[in-house]
């Protein structure tokens, strides 16, 4: 069981530090068991789920999962469809036990493989938050908070669109959306070239290759981006910018980062998907029963 060291988000210095970006074996477990928890569910519901009957962490969460039925016939087209979570990172820090885990979803009907998807995402947020070592390792979660904030004043469409590539390049954001492929896809039982074009097909697919495709021309020559730049760097930390040269520098920085960042990623989510299917190969394999095996070494091998 995990005990969380509260104190340790209270400093922070370095810039993003490596998380393990596999999903965890402990955490597999604790996904099949929420999954269990779940079961299929079809409409609205509120479920306590207790983390400390997964071996977790000593928490419990309140899940509010809102189901809102939307009418469709072209379902995979259908940009309407929303599923949405979250909870309050700053909650696990104030104490008590105890936090809530909202979900929203839009869709004609509710889907229970995305849904677990959604909390495997949140609950790799809190695996995150209780494993940390470093208080450095904090900056991914911090910078999160100042993105939100900033992306709530005034701001132009265009340093809006940076903010959001900034946000879903988060490294704790990165781990979790890997933790999502694994969620999604596990039991799918296909095999792996038929898993990676759904993958491909998938808005989490779509969320790494955004990162690759930023269009930093845009942001350079977005109205008073200077000052939206410094006011983000007075944020999170960094070198102010101040001529125009600073911000080419600073956006193209960005830019390869993001490249890199996207292709890392894409790594890793093929890595995840090729566990899925050895995953589900063992399990196969664990479930014959042995007379089975034996004769089917024998027609094949023996015989
Ligand atoms: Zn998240």
């Amino acid at each position: 069981m995990k005990s969380l060291d509260r104190n340790k988000w209270f400093k922070y210095i370095k810039l993003y530090e490596e998380f393990n970006r596999g999903i965890p074996e402990e955490l597999k477990t604790v996904y099949q068991k929420m999954r269990n928890d779940i079961g299929t569910p079809n409409k609205s519901f509120r479920k306590l789920l207790n983390l400390n009957d997964y071996d977790f962490v000593n928490l419990i969460v309140d899940l509010d999962v809102n189901f809102t039925t939307i009418l469709s016939d072209a379902r995979h087209e259908d940009r309407k469809i929303k599923y949405y979570s979250n909870f309050n990172t700053h909650q696990l820090f104030e104490g008590g036990n105890k936090i809530k885990i909202y979900v929203y979803i839009e869709d004609i009907s509710l889907d229970s493989k995305k849904l677990c998807s959604l909390l495997a995402h949140e609950l790799r947020h809190i695996y995150d938050i209780y494993t940390i070592r470093e208080e450095s390792d904090m900056k991914s979660f911090t910078d999160d908070l100042h993105l939100q904030i900033l992306r709530k004043e005034k701001i132009t469409e265009e340093f809006n669109y940076f903010l959001h590539l900034m946000y879903l390049c988060l490294e704790h954001e990165l781990v979790a959306r890997n933790a999502m492929i694994y969620e999604n896809f596990i039991n799918c039982y296909l095999p792996y070239e038929e898993l990676k074009q759904i993958f491909t097909e998938s808005y989490l697919y779509e969320s790494f290759v955004e990162l690759k495709n930023f269009d930093y021309g845009k942001v350079i020559n977005s109205e008073n981006i200077i000052n939206l730049t410094n006011y983000l760097i007075d944020k999170i930390g960094g070198k102010k910018c101040l001529v125009e040269d600073d911000i080419k520098n600073f956006y193209f920085n960005w830019h390869l980062y993001f490249n890199k960042k996207c292709d890392e990623y894409l790594l890793e989510a093929d890595k995840t998907l090729k566990e899925i299917c050895l995953i589900e190969e063992n399990q196969k394999y664990k479930n014959k029963k042995f007379k089975d095996i034996i004769s089917e070494i024998y027609w094949s091998y023996i015989a």
